[in-house]
């Protein structure tokens, strides 16, 4: 077994920017426990879609239509002309300072692709000690303030991704040391970014498997791996077939296992023991949204601005088949578990 064990990439910085970090992350917490000695029932987190637009084409998106090419998907699914983008722009600016002023610490940056918004992710930063921006990494990753931590997502091994989220061909001229496609394109724009990412690993039921041959990929080709964030995919019934059953939780729960052994447990921050405990155990199974720590804390917000429900994972998902990772990573901080606090601190430092 090969017993090299993973050592995150970890950003360089300077000493006053260290200070700076420290300054503004322990009033960002410590405003969190201010609310919470309060007993303030308040939202301390919020998931914004920032645009409309993007540069992929995954084939279970549901807001673009199938057949839309890339040049499509770039306009938006709104299909707005320029200037009103701008115009939206500033809307999300506005409802970012919102936010700010309701008690958000803590805000996460989803789309469309958020990368192709870089102005709103600044803004964003100027206004949040934490701020985490979803990315499909297939389009170079802008320079970024130093408290955003960029999460990039993929749904498998190289070529799994590609046929995933790729299967219109967007990016097969992409070429990254051994590999091909958007996960070519993704290994190059993380290597090449200032601060690296860390890869969200979101396996569909059928690719559990593939589990092993994803993570090895990403720690030999991906050199500014941050860490390996698993989840899976959460039906709307446990009869839907994307849901995972209780021997694809046990099964996945092995495979980690197995990687830590052979990588290290610092591979996976969010996917600390407790976190997948409490993701993959029968008897941790989350029932409905008043026991999950995520739909009382966490604000998800649309494009328009509106709620997308009790989670981003909206109304329809079925609570019991959820495979979301924060979920269980907040239910282990909840129980003051050190591993995943250490882990998570280390996202929040940027
Ligand atoms: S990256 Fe996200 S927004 Fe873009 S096509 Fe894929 S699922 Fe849809
Ligand atoms: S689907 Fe998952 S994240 Fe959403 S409320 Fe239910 S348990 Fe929480």
């Amino acid at each position: 077994m090969n017993t090299k064990k993973f050592s995150p990439y970890r950003p360089t910085y300077s000493p006053v920017e260290t200070l700076e970090r420290t300054f503004s992350l322990t009033g960002g917490l410590g405003q969190v426990a201010l609310q919470s000695f309060q007993g303030k029932e308040k939202n301390i987190a919020a998931s914004v879609e920032i645009t409309d637009r993007c540069n992929a084409g995954c084939h279970y998106c549901y807001v673009y239509p199938r057949e839309w090419d890339q040049k499509q998907r770039l306009q938006g699914y709104l299909n707005l002309p320029k200037e009103q983008h701008k115009d939206r722009e500033s809307q999300v600016i506005r409802r970012l300072h919102s936010l700010k002023a309701s008690g958000i610490v803590h805000v996460t940056l989803v789309g469309g692709e958020p990368s192709l918004a870089p102005d709103v992710i600044r803004a964003a930063a100027d206004l949040f000690p934490i701020v985490w921006v979803v990315s499909n990494g297939a389009a170079a990753l802008p320079a970024l303030p130093r408290s955003v931590s960029v999460f990039v997502s993929m749904d498998g091994p190289p070529n799994f991704h590609n046929q995933s989220r790729d299967p219109m061909g967007f990016f097969e001229n992409h070429h990254y040391e051994n590999t091909r496609g958007m996960s070519a394109a993704i290994a190059r724009n993380i290597n090449r970014s200032e601060r690296g990412a860390y890869v969200h690993l979101t396996l569909p039921k059928g690719a559990i498997e593939l589990f092993s041959e994803a993570v090895d990929w990403l720690v030999t080709t991906v050199t500014k791996l941050r860490g390996i964030i698993i989840s899976g995919t959460t039906g709307n019934s446990k009869l839907d077939p994307v849901a995972y059953d209780l021997s694809d939780r046990r099964r996945l729960k092995v495979l980690v296992e197995c990687a830590a052994e052979k990588y290290g447990w610092e591979l996976f921050p969010f996917n600390q023991p407790l976190t997948n405990s409490f993701m993959f155990d029968e008897d941790k199974v989350i029932h409905d949204p008043s026991e999950c720590l995520v739909a009382q804390t966490v604000n998800s917000l649309d494009f328009d601005g509106k709620s997308t429900g009790k989670c981003i994972l909206r109304d329809e998902a079925d609570c019991e088949t959820c495979m979301c990772n924060i979920t269980g990573m907040s239910r282990a901080i909840e129980k003051a578990d050190l591993n995943t606090i250490f882990g998570v601190l280390r996202a929040f430092s940027g």
